[in-house]
C-alpha cells in the first residue's frame, strides 16, 4: 500500500480528492481522469455514458483501464491500451492505411518478455492470466461491437438474408459458425484431394496448463502404412523391454499407462457407468490386425513386461498407442493412431453445417455490383483465352492458376500447390444449389449459358440442366 502511495498518480489522485471531500469546506468537486483524446473512433465501443452514485464507467479503451484494474501489475499507473497510439514510422509499411494500433496489436506487444523492460507484466502469475483473459474479451467484445455497426458494410456473405434483427458473423470472425464451417469444408476438400489421413495424433501438455492438439497425418505413398508390420514400426501398444530400450520404457511408464480403472480405481475420469469408458483393459492380442468396422486393433502380447502406477501393476493391456520416437524427443502424452477412413474429420469439427440463413434467388445474387467479376466469372474468361485451363473443372483450376486478388484474374501457378472447393450451397437453395452441381462435372465452360447449356443448347434453368446431365451419364453408363 504504502509503494502505491509513492508510485502510483492514480492512487495519489484518489487520496488528495478523499481528503478534499472530508473537508466540509469543499463544493462540487469531481476528479476527472482525462481519457482518449480521439473520441471519433468507429472501431471501439465508446462510454455509454451510465452513471453510478457520481462514479463514471470507463471502458476498455481508457488509457487508465489497466492500471485501475490490475494496480499490482501497473504499480506506477501507467498508460493501457487507448485508441491514438501511434504506429513507429520507421517500421511499419508504408502501404498500411491505419494510422493506429489496434487493441489485438497492443496485447500481443505487451506480452512478450524484452530484455530492457520491466517483468511486472509477465511476472504476474494469476494476474498476468487475469489481464491475459480480460484482453481477449475486450478485443472480442470490440470485433463484435464492429460487426454489429458495420453489418451493411460488411463483404457479400452478409447479404446471403436480408438480416433484419440478427447479427451476422463473417466467416472472417474466429470461432463464428461460419468460420467452423469454412474450416470444415477446407478439410473435406483435402480428403477429397488427398484421400483419408493415416495418422491421428492427439498431444496433450500435462500439468503445464496448455491445451491439446490434434494432428491429422497424410503419409507420401512410398511411406503408406499397408500391412501389420508397417503399423508395428510405427505405432505400439507394448511396454518396451526395460534392458533393451530404458528410456522408452520410463517415458511409455510416464506417460502412456492408461488408469488405473475400474476395480483398482472406481472414481477415475474414464469411468462412465460402473466401466471405463475407453475399453481399457484391452485384451492381449498376439498380432495387429483389423476389426470388422475397419478399425486397428494393435498388438498387444502378453510379455510379463509390468509398470507401476500408483498401487496397480499395469500390463499391456493398459497401454495408450504411441510412437516411441515422438514420445522419447516431446516428453509429453502424444497418443498416436491410425486412421480409419473418413469417419474422423467430422468428429473434429463440432460445427453441424445447418444450410444458409436465407433463400436467395441467383438472379439477385448476379445482380449485386460487388460480384461483377468473381473467381467464377473469370473462370469463364479464363477459359475463353487459355485452352489448357478447359481440361480442369472450377475446382481444379487453383491447383494449376493462382487467383490474383487485386487485378481480380486467373493466372497460371509458376510453383507450390494449392486446393480449391466450391462454396457450400444448400439445396434448398434453388437454382443455385444446381449452378454449384454443373461446376463439379463441367469442364471448360466460357459463360453463365455455356455451362448450362453444356448438354442441351435448349435448356433454361440450371436444374434443367442438371438433370439432363444425369440423363445422359445414365445413358453413357448403360442404365437408361
Ligand atoms: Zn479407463
Amino acid at each position: 500500500m504504502k509503494l502505491f502511495d509513492v508510485t502510483n498518480e492514480l492512487v495519489k489522485s484518489f487520496r488528495r480528492i478523499r481528503s478534499e471531500l472530508n473537508d466540509p469546506a469543499s463544493i462540487n468537486l469531481r476528479l476527472r481522469i482525462v481519457g482518449a483524446r480521439d473520441t471519433t473512433s468507429r472501431q471501439y465501443e465508446l462510454p455509454t455514458g451510465s452513471e453510478l452514485e457520481g462514479l463514471k464507467r470507463i471502458t476498455s479503451v481508457h488509457p487508465k483501464f489497466d492500471a485501475l484494474h490490475f494496480p499490482v501489475l501497473f504499480p506506477y499507473g501507467e498508460d493501457g491500451f487507448h485508441v491514438t497510439i501511434p504506429y513507429d514510422p520507421v517500421h511499419t509499411p508504408k502501404t498500411l492505411k491505419r494510422k493506429h494500433v489496434t487493441q489485438r496489436e497492443y496485447y500481443a506487444y505487451r506480452l512478450q518478455h524484452r530484455d530492457d523492460e520491466g517483468q511486472t507484466l509477465m511476472r504476474g502469475g494469476k494476474a498476468l492470466q487475469h489481464y491475459v483473459v480480460d484482453a481477449y474479451s475486450t478485443i472480442e467484445q470490440n470485433r463484435l461491437y464492429y460487426l454489429r455497426s458495420h453489418q451493411e458494410n460488411l463483404r457479400s456473405e452478409l447479404y446471403y438474408g436480408d438480416a433484419v434483427g440478427h447479427v451476422v458473423l463473417p466467416s472472417s470472425h474466429t470461432g463464428s459458425p461460419r468460420y467452423m464451417k469454412q474450416l470444415y469444408l477446407d478439410a473435406m476438400a483435402v480428403v477429397h484431394h488427398h484421400g483419408s489421413p493415416d495418422l491421428f495424433i492427439t498431444f496433450t501438455f500435462q500439468k503445464r496448463g496448455l491445451p491439446h492438439v490434434h494432428i491429422l497425418l497424410w503419409l507420401d505413398a512410398k511411406n503408406k502404412l499397408r500391412q501389420a508390420s508397417d503399423i508395428d514400426a510405427t505405432v505400439s501398444a507394448e511396454l518396451p523391454d526395460p534392458l533393451l530400450d530404458p528410456i522408452g520404457y520410463d517415458a511409455v511408464t510416464k506417460f502412456m499407462l492408461h488408469g488405473p480403472c475400474g476395480q483398482d480405481n472406481p472414481t477415475n475420469v474414464c469411468m462412465k457407468e460402473g466401466s471405463c469408458s475407453k475399453y481399457f483393459p484391452k485384451p492381449f492380442n498376439s498380432e495387429t490386425t483389423t476389426d470388422q468396422f475397419g478399425y486397428t486393433v494393435y498388438r498387444r502380447r502378453d510379455t510379463g513386461i509390468t509398470a507401476v502406477k500408483g498401487t496397480a501393476i499395469l500390463d499391456n493391456r493398459f497401454i495408450v498407442p504411441y510412437n516411441r520416437n515422438l514420445l522419447v524427443l516431446f516428453q509429453a502424452h502424444i497418443n498416436v493412431e491410425v486412421c480409419h477412413q473418413g469417419r474422423l474429420i467430422k468428429y473434429l469439427f463440432k460445427y453441424i453445417t445447418k444450410g444458409p440463413d436465407r433463400k436467395q434467388r441467383l438472379s439477385r445474387i448476379l445482380a449485386r455490383d460487388s460480384v461483377s467479376e468473381t473467381t467464377l466469372t473469370q473462370w469463364f474468361y479464363l477459359n475463353q483465352r487459355d485452352p489448357t485451363a478447359r481440361d480442369l473443372l472450377y475446382a481444379e483450376t487453383p491447383n494449376r492458376y493462382i487467383w490474383n486478388v487485386k487485378t481480380k484474374k486467373w493466372a497460371p501457378r509458376k510453383r507450390g500447390f494449392s486446393i480449391g472447393r466450391i462454396v457450400y450451397i444448400h439445396p434448398g437453395c434453388g437454382d443455385t444449389f444446381y449452378l454449384r452441381q454443373l461446376l463439379t462435372k463441367v469442364r471448360g465452360s466460357v459463360s453463365y449459358a455455356d455451362l448450362r447449356q453444356s448438354m442441351d443448347s435448349h435448356v433454361e434453368t440450371y436444374q434443367d440442366a442438371c438433370q439432363r446431365l444425369v440423363f445422359c451419364l445414365m445413358m453413357m453408363n448403360g442404365y437408361l
